[in-house]
């Protein structure tokens, strides 16, 4: 059989990652008949709680498992590793402000970079989940020179996969008949859901959903806000953030990067601009992405109207703003 893969998940011990390593353990990231290694990191008050996490990975008998570390080493939680999902990160608390959990944030994926970069296979492959999610990603990259910038995402498809569920909801369709939303931006509430491309699979052939939906209003406004408010609502019926539909992205948008998007489609994911749509090289910023053979590649070519670009601007202008306020606490 293949070699096993070593997969980093930090934060671990969080809700999030209680529900994300039984599914990498179970092949919906890597797939099916890929053998995994799970290294997984916390911090030192969450020790006991992640060797719990550990036996229990043990006792779930998984055949794709070949080994669990858990730890609160960040050198030996990197090492060898050629998949690493961040989700470890400082989390709002109340009264907190925002310059100060940027702070937190920036120390940690500051010193998560040097690690990785040291540590870590060179050809590894990062997503960050935890917030802010694209600033974390970008501090990653800059930190870790030796990781090539198009191996560092952030996850936004968490946003896709809710605007998916939203228009399949509306036309009553399954969901797997909808394809090709766009999340542009930041994983914020200035992200901007964008239907216009989206197609759906109909017994008439492949429609565009716009024209299925005939509404422009409840896509320009109601659509928007609904994928947007999302987590919020989830919040306040479960009173706890999402957290198996943010693993499953996880593992969507590592296993399409990895193992290829299907012909036609594409899949939105946080990346390291290259100036396309005039969005400001080097931000990372959540674009429409084809992947192929471990690379992902940005949709061009797509036609934007003013709507759209007003809501592109608005978020690529708060990523600028956050990556103003990232450096201003660097020192
Ligand atoms: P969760 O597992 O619920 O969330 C983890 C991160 O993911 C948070 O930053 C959170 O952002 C983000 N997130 C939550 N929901 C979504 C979503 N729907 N889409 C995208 N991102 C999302 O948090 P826990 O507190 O349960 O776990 C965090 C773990 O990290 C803890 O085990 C903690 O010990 C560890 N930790 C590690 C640190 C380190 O590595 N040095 C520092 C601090 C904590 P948001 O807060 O905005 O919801």
């Amino acid at each position: 059989g293949k070699d096993p893969v070593t997969v980093l998940v930090t934060g671990a011990a969080g809700q999030i990652g209680y529900a994300l390593v039984p599914m990498i353990a179970r092949g919906e990231m890597l797939g099916p008949d890929q053998p995994v290694i799970i290294h997984m990191l916390d911090i030192e008050a969450a020790a006991d709680s992640l060797n719990g996490v550990k036996m229990e990975l043990i006792d779930a008998a998984l055949p794709l498992l070949k080994g669990v570390v858990a730890t609160t080493d960040v050198v030996e939680a990197c090492s060898g590793v050629e998949v690493a999902v961040m989700v470890g990160g400082f989390p709002r608390k109340e009264g907190m402000e925002r310059k100060d959990v940027m702070s937190k944030n920036v120390s940690i994926y500051k010193a998560h970079a040097a690690a990785l970069g040291q540590h870590a296979a060179p050809h590894c492959k990062v997503l960050v989940v935890a917030n802010p999610a694209n600033t974390n990603a970008l501090i990653l990259k800059e930190f870790a020179p030796s990781i090539p910038e198009k191996n560092i995402t952030c996850l936004t498809r968490l946003d896709h996969n809710r605007a998916l569920g939203q228009i399949s909801e509306k036309l009553d369709a399954d969901v797997s008949d909808v394809k090709n939303v766009i999340v542009w931006g930041n994983h914020s509430s200035s992200q901007y859901p964008d239907a216009t491309h989206a197609t759906v699979n109909t017994v008439a052939g492949e429609k565009s959903a716009r024209e299925l939906i005939a509404d422009d209003k409840w896509l320009k406004g109601e659509f928007v806000a609904r994928v947007q408010e999302r987590g919020a609502v989830i919040i306040k019926a479960r009173k706890m953030s999402s957290a198996l539909s943010a693993a499953s992205a996880a593992c969507d948008h590592m296993r399409d990067w990895l193992l290829g998007t299907p012909k036609g489609s594409w899949v939105s994911m946080g990346v390291c601009s290259d100036g396309s749509y005039g969005i400001p090289a080097g931000l990372v910023y959540s674009f429409p992405v084809t992947c192929h053979n471990g690379q992902w590649s940005i949709v061009k070519g797509l036609k934007i109207d003013e709507f759209s670009r007003e809501k592109m601007d608005i978020s690529a202008k708060e990523l600028m703003e956050e990556k103003t306020l990232a450096y201003s606490c660097l020192n």
